[in-house]
């Protein structure tokens, strides 16, 4: 199975992935985390997204699109998180699955109202090790997996306020129109992503389950 989640930034598409990814046996491909790693480790790759990723800006589709490319050769069932983010690598990811006789399940939408999606963007911190992400508050050992206690969570660059409205800019912009696209292939299924951590997995559960 090969799921894809679409939704603007802090919808809660990575809490998801976590669930889902155990749930469903999965292959998790986040891009947003796969291109943190490249940059914390100097890869070329890294140095050329870093600029982007700091303003908020998407980094270019085709560095995107090899990058993923690589990703899915190695799996047969995907779950993609932060990608397509652009109707180009849409049409990229669909070019890639033909070829390698895959196709897509479902297209999870999560739907967030614009103002409760700034809110906990600016409010978030994330754990350097493992990506998982908390509110702002007593938390200081990041406790989600039993093996991570990585002690520094962190604001990310790119949830600081001028990085956030060109986020938000980005993703009407560019990305709110694969919602028509999947609409159309009737592989779009909306999800009220403003409920809590648990009732958003059950109505995930519900749609995998279909
Ligand atoms: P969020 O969904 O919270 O914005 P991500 O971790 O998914 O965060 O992505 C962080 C950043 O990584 C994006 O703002 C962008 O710069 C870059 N990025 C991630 N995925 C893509 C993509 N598919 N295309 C272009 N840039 C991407
Ligand atoms: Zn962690």
């Amino acid at each position: 199975m090969n799921v894809i989640l679409l939704g603007p930034p802090g919808s809660g598409k990575g809490t998801q992935s976590s669930y889902l990814v155990k749930k469903y046996k999965l292959n998790h491909i986040s891009t947003g985390d796969i291109l943190r790693t490249e940059i914390s480790s100097g890869t070329k790759l890294g140095k050329q997204a870093r600029k982007y990723m700091i303003e908020g800006n998407l980094v270019p589709d085709q560095l995107i699109i090899d990058m993923v490319s690589k990703k899915l050769k190695k799996f047969d069932s995907v779950l993609l998180d932060g990608f397509p983010r652009t109707l180009s690598q849409a049409v990229a990811l669909d070019l890639e699955f033909s070829k390698l006789f895959m196709k897509i399940n479902h297209v999870l939408y999560f739907d967030v109202p614009s103002d409760e999606l700034i809110q906990r963007l600016s409010q978030r911190l994330s754990c350097r090790n493992c990506a998982s992400t908390f509110i702002k508050s007593e938390k200081i050992v990041c406790n989600s997996k039993p093996s991570c206690k990585e002690p520094e969570l962190y604001q990310r660059e790119d949830d600081k306020p001028d990085a956030i409205s060109i986020r938000m800019k980005n993703y009407t912009d560019l990305t709110a129109p694969l919602l028509d696209f999947y609409n159309d292939k009737n592989l779009m299924k909306k999800i009220d992503a403003n409920e809590s951590i648990n009732q958003v997995s059950n109505q995930i559960d519900k749609i995998m389950q279909i």
